[in-house]
C-alpha cells in the first residue's frame, strides 16, 4: 500500500487497510527498522500537526529479474523502485532446464559482482518465461521455444542461488511491472497486450493479476481469427499469432516477391518505416487482425485501459492506425468510449524489469496485506 499510494501518512494507511492505528504503528516501525521504508517530507495538514509521510526506501534491498528467451538470458539488478543498477545479456549454452538454471545462476552472481551488491542483500530472483507457467509450483508447464514440459526451473535455480525464486509467464511479469510502477498503478481493470515473437496477454481484473485455474490464461495469440487459416506453432490453424507474431510477419514477407529477404520483425519494421509499400501492407493486415482481437477482449472484459507493449511497438502507425480503426469498428459502441488504449515505449530490458517486479510484488505484499483487518475498511473521502 505504501508502494501504491506513497508518500502516505500512517493514518491513511490505517484507514485504507482497515487495520488499527496501533497495528500500523507496529508494522511501520518494523519496516522502518528493517530499512524497507523511509519517513519523508511532512504532508499537508488539515489543521494541527503536519503528518509524517512514509515511502519505499529505494535502497532498502535489491532484486534481480531474468528473462529467458529462446537464445539467451537478459538480466537486471534493481533497487526497490525497479531502477536498474546493472544489466547483462548472456547466451544459453544448452536448452535443458539444468543448463538454463546454471546459466541463470551464473548471471545472478555476475550481476551482484558488477553492482558490488552482496548476494545476501538480494531479496529474491524473478524469472520471466514464455509459455504456460505454474507460478505457485515454480514449474514451466510448457515452453514452446525451449521445448520444455513440466520443467522445475524455479527449484533448480533456487538450489544454486539460495535466495527466494519466483517465476511466471513473461507477459504476466510485464503486467506486474505496469501494476507497480507503470500506467496500471491504481487501475483495477487493465490488460497488457504484447507483440513480439508471439502475441501475449496479461490481465489485471478487479485488482488482481489473473492467470486462470492452471496458469494458462491469456493465450490471446492462439485465439482463432481465420477459419482454415495458416498453420500456427501451436499446431492449430488461423491463430492471431500467424498474422501478428514475428514468424507470421516473416512468412507474409517471404511470400512477397518485391521484398528483400528479412530475418527478423525488426528488419521488416525498418523496411516499412523506410516507406516500403509491401512491408507496410503486411503491418496493415496485422494491425487489422490485432484490432479485431482487441475488440473481442474489450467486449468480454470491459477493461478501462489497454497497454500495448513488446518489440512490435516500433512499427508505430503502420500497425496501430489499422488496429485502432478495427477496434472502433468491431467493439460494442457502448463499451468503446470507456476504454483507453496506450502504446508503451519499449526498452530492451523491459522484460527483465518485469521479472524483477515479480519479486517486488511479493515484497510489497507483506506485511500489511497479510495482516487481518481489525474492522471493515472505511470508505475514503
Ligand atoms: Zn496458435
Amino acid at each position: 500500500m505504501i508502494k501504491e499510494h506513497g508518500p502516505i501518512g500512517r493514518a491513511q494507511v490505517a484507514r485504507r487497510s482497515g487495520l488499527s492505528p496501533a497495528s500500523i504503528t507496529k508494522i511501520t516501525g518494523d519496516l522502518l527498522a528493517e530499512g524497507g521504508i523511509l519517513e519523508t517530507d511532512t504532508g499537508e495538514s488539515s489543521g494541527g500537526r503536519r503528518p509524517i509521510l512514509l515511502e519505499i526506501n529505494p535502497t532498502g534491498g535489491y532484486v534481480i529479474g531474468l528473462k529467458v528467451t529462446e537464445y539467451g538470458v537478459i538480466g537486471v539488478l534493481t533497487d526497490m523502485t525497479a531502477d536498474v543498477l546493472e544489466k547483462q545479456k548472456d547466451s544459453l549454452e544448452g536448452t535443458s532446464p539444468e543448463a538454463v538454471a546454471a546459466c541463470l545462476a551464473s548471471q545472478v552472481d555476475s550481476l551482484c559482482h558488477a553492482a558490488g551488491i552482496p548476494r545476501e542483500d538480494v531479496l529474491g530472483v524473478g524469472v520471466g518465461l514464455s509459455g504456460l507457467v505454474n507460478a505457485s509450483q515454480c514449474l514451466s508447464r510448457q515452453n514452446p521455444f525451449l521445448g520444455w514440459r513440466d520443467a522445475p526451473i524455479g527449484g533448480l535455480l533456487q538450489s544454486h542461488v539460495h535466495v527466494p525464486v519466483y517465476i511466471d509467464n513473461d507477459v504476466n511479469t510485464l503486467t506486474f511491472a505496469e501494476r507497480l510502477f507503470g500506467h496500471g498503478r491504481g487501475v483495477d481493470d487493465f490488460i497488457v497486450v504484447t507483440i513480439g515473437r508471439g502475441v501475449g496477454l496479461g490481465m489485471v481484473l478487479d485488482g488482481q493479476v489473473y492467470s486462470g485455474a492452471h496458469g494458462g490464461a491469456g493465450e490471446f495469440g492462439h485465439t482463432i481469427v481465420q477459419e482454415d487459416g495458416l498453420l500456427c506453432d501451436c499446431g492449430k490453424y488461423g491463430c492471431l499469432e500467424t498474422y501478428v507474431g514475428e514468424s507470421g510477419l516473416l512468412r507474409a514477407a517471404a511470400e512477397c516477391d518485391d521484398l528483400p529477404a528479412v530475418r527478423s520483425m525488426d528488419e521488416l519494421i525498418d523496411l516499412g518505416l523506410a516507406g516500403n509499400k509491401s512491408a507496410m501492407a503486411i503491418f496493415a493486415t496485422a494491425g487489422d487482425m490485432l484490432g479485431r482481437g482487441i475488440s473481442n477482449l474489450i467486449n468480454i472484459l470491459n477493461p478501462s485501459l489497454i497497454l500495448i507493449s513488446g518489440e512490435g511497438v516500433r512499427a508505430e502507425e503502420m500497425l496501430f492506425d489499422p488496429m485502432h480503426a478495427a477496434v472502433e469498428k468491431h467493439t460494442m459502441p457502448v463499451l468503446f468510449p470507456d476504454t483507453e488504449i496506450l502504446v508503451d515505449p519499449w526498452g530492451d530490458d523491459a522484460w527483465a524489469i518485469g521479472a524483477a517486479c515479480l519479486v517486488l510484488g511479493e515484497v510489497f505484499r507483506s506485511p500489511v496485506q497479510n495482516a487481518v483487518p481489525s474492522a471493515v475498511p472505511q470508505m475514503s473521502g
